[in-house]
């Protein structure tokens, strides 16, 4: 299976992805993670997106489908994937088809209150950027990350205001990428959140019963 996720920021699709790769032995590509890995390598292309990541420019489209290109093509031929922040823009989603074809898209819907509620308790790790929750998803000791130990911290634009415009951007962003994908006959699976205490566990086996009925997995 060749899917895309795309949800809202805050709205746990990394959560989902993370859930989704260890049921599947799938391959997650997350973009963001791709990138702070390269910036870490002295390398050509490490120079170059550090370049641009230190003058606080984006990232051009020709280096992000290189690295994209590089990383499926490490991936095993068997094995699907789900990828997360990627693309961004429509632009994005056309020079993807050129390089992948892709099988379905799972869209997380979560109101925006449900999103704002949850990123106020949103802590993430200084050192490998995963995502906590002081309330839903509370890291085994306060403070510290499960995976690396690393220092636990709450982003400064993780206010309402900040976050209402950021679910803007991500709406203005992605109902064209849909609507594209639509027109190109690749499934749309919904998932909607209505409560904020939903488990993510209770998501992912919706998720799972959407894909097998769809004969993706
Ligand atoms: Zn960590």
């Amino acid at each position: 299976m060749k899917a895309i996720i795309f949800g809202a920021p805050g709205s746990g699709k990394g959560t989902y992805a993370s859930r989704l790769q260890a049921k599947l032995n799938i391959n997650v590509i997350v973009m963001g993670d791709i990138f702070r890995e390269i910036l870490k390598q002295n390398t050509d292309l490490g120079r170059k997106v550090k370049g641009y990541v230190e003058k606080g420019m984006l990232v051009p489209d020709d280096i992000v489908v290189q690295t994209l290109k590089n990383r499926l093509a490490e991936l095993p031929a068997d094995r699907g994937f789900i990828m997360d922040g990627y693309p961004r823009t429509l632009e994005q989603a056309k020079i993807l088809e050129t390089i992948t074809p892709i099988d379905v898209i799972l869209l997380l819907d979560v109101p925006d209150w449900i999103i704002i509620e949850r990123s106020s308790t949103r802590r993430i790790c200084k050192n490998c950027g995963t995502i906590f929750n002081i309330r839903f998803l509370k890291p085994k000791v306060e403070g510290i990350c499960d995976k690396c130990g690393g220092e636990l911290y709450q982003r400064s634009d993780d206010t309402p205001e900040v976050i209402k415009k950021r679910l803007q951007v991500y709406k203005d962003q992605t109902m064209p990428i849909l609507e594209h994908f639509k027109q190109k006959n690749i499934p749309i699976i919904t998932f909607r959140a209505t409560s904020l205490e939903t488990p993510p566990d209770t998501v992912v086996e919706q998720m799972m019963s959407e894909l097998k009925k769809a004969k993706l997995i």
